[in-house]
């Protein structure tokens, strides 16, 4: 039977694709469905059919899987933004570590490894400190919302659930003042007109708010007008700042700024520590949980007087300036020039003295530590999506450190690097998901290596 694209078909979802889409195999062919659970019985309609899979779409449900739960808003599940929305939190939790659990299984060939229970959220909305909005005009009007998956129409949203609710409002209060400015939304398809995104990240604990205006061009008319009626009407505000992206592309932010109002960057407090952070630097988007993780890291890594710590990708210094106090020294490393002048400018104002901070890629520096004679005793890891580089897994080995603390973002690379770091013979004991991510797909886990004796 070939499947046919805008026929209807009845079938039984049978599984889960990594980003919680549903599973239908007709005669082996699969076909990935939104919002559909295991076991519900539905009718689809092919929407895209390629080689080898489609993508279908629920016409009508005959059933629902007992994890089911109501969606608030379909937009929600459509955009990307809470794309697990439909499923009780207990059975996101499971999904996660299911997850880690196959690509042990399939990648890593480690199926005896033992994933723990995912640590959830008691509250898992509106958690976000940061959201990255864009803009259209949409019949006449700035509009901010989004894209629906793998498509550039704008889906007006003004309840995004996820994101911390003071963003959501901040969101259409600088929208609105725009919008009096009577200025441009940019248009994607010809690269013209002028705001491109909104972004807000605002203090989990501090509540300062920074709003940065992205606009495709410099000249920014009455732009410290409007960052001071944003700052009158949002008083949390304390930074205003125009990002320049000229460029016809999906990345959100551009090189250049400018300061419109206050300072160039907001505070925060994680674990104890306060930090500050610039509008480039990464910050981990969920502060509660994230000081769950970083607690967990810490415990695996049980460190000693005596202990010499490198933290490898370490962002404004979160990680290793948590820890500083217990051990000899640190040493970081992060590619992100504005966010080593955050390390090294937090390491100061938290009055600690042991940490050194070096701009560059994790793979370059840490073999060159190694040469300058800087015997780790334990290496944090915590990359981005595409894990770790094989150099960089060669000198974190050849600095035989005794543990390694891995933090992953994608378990399917981290799955990978363990079986690297296995055949080094550091050996993984347990793996523990931690949910940063509430209703998204995403999987946050921390992994303790021991160098095998
Ligand atoms: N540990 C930090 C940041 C983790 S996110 C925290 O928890 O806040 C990953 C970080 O790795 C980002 O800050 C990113 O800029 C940085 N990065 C990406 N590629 C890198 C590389 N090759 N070398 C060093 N840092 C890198």
């Amino acid at each position: 039977m070939t499947i046919e694209k805008n026929q209807t078909y009845t079938v039984t979802i049978d599984d889960l694709s990594y980003e919680g889409l549903g599973v239908a195999h007709i005669e082996g062919f699969p076909l990935f469905v939104e919002n559909a659970l295991p076991d519900e019985k539905v009718t689809i309609k092919a929407v895209k059919v390629g080689k080898k899979f489609g993508y279908g779409k629920v016409m009508e449900r005959f059933n629902d899987n007992p994890e089911r739960q109501e969606v608030k808003d379909l937009d929600l599940l459509r955009s990307g933004i809470a794309p697990l929305s439909h499923m009780t939190y207990d059975y996101q939790l499971r999904f996660k570590q299911e997850q880690i659990q196959n690509v042990l299984k399939s990648i890593a060939k480690m199926p005896d490894l033992p994933v723990e229970t995912t640590l959830g959220m008691k509250d898992p909305f509106g958690y976000r400190n940061k959201a990255q909005i864009p803009v259209q005009k949409v019949e006449n009007k700035l509009t901010t919302g989004f894209y629906r998956k793998n498509s550039h129409t704008l889906l007006p949203i003004e309840n995004y659930l996820i994101q911390d609710p003071a963003i959501d409002q901040a969101i259409l209060t600088v929208r609105d003042i725009l919008q009096r400015f009577n200025v441009k939304a940019y248009n994607e398809r010809d690269n013209t007109g002028f705001i491109r995104h909104i972004v807000i990240r605002r203090g989990h604990y501090s509540h300062e708010m920074m709003v940065i205006l992205v606009t495709r061009t410099e000249r920014f008319f009455k732009g410290v007008e409007i960052a001071e009626v944003i700052k009158k009407e949002l008083p949390e505000v304390v930074s205003v700042i125009q990002n320049i992206n000229p460029e016809k592309t999906n990345v959100i932010m551009g090189r250049e700024e400018k300061v419109l109002l206050g300072k160039t960057t907001i505070d925060d407090t994680l674990l104890g520590k306060t930090y500050r952070i610039s509008s480039q630097s990464f910050y981990q988007v969920n502060t509660e949980q994230t000081e769950v993780l970083y607690q967990i890291a810490i415990d695996l890594a049980d460190l000693n007087k005596e202990d010499i710590v490198v933290d490898a990708y370490c962002g404004i210094g979160t990680i290793g300036l948590s820890l500083a106090e217990k051990v000899k020294h640190v040493y970081g490393v992060e590619i992100v020039p504005q966010a080593i002048e955050d390390a090294k400018a937090n390491a100061k104002r938290n009055g600690i003295e042991n940490a050194n901070y070096e701009v560059g890629k994790a793979e370059k520096i840490m073999p060159r530590w190694a040469r300058e004679g800087i015997e780790p005793s334990v290496v944090f890891v915590d990359p981005p999506r595409k894990g770790l580089d094989e150099k960089f897994i060669e000198a974190s080995v050849a600095a035989n450190p005794e543990k390694i603390v891995y933090i992953s973002c994608n378990p399917a690379t981290l799955a990978r690097d363990l079986k690297r770091y296995e055949t080094f013979g550091y050996q993984a004991v347990n793996v523990q998901p931690v949910d940063l991510f509430p209703q998204t797909h995403h999987v946050e886990s921390v992994t303790l290596l021991v160098k095998a004796v």
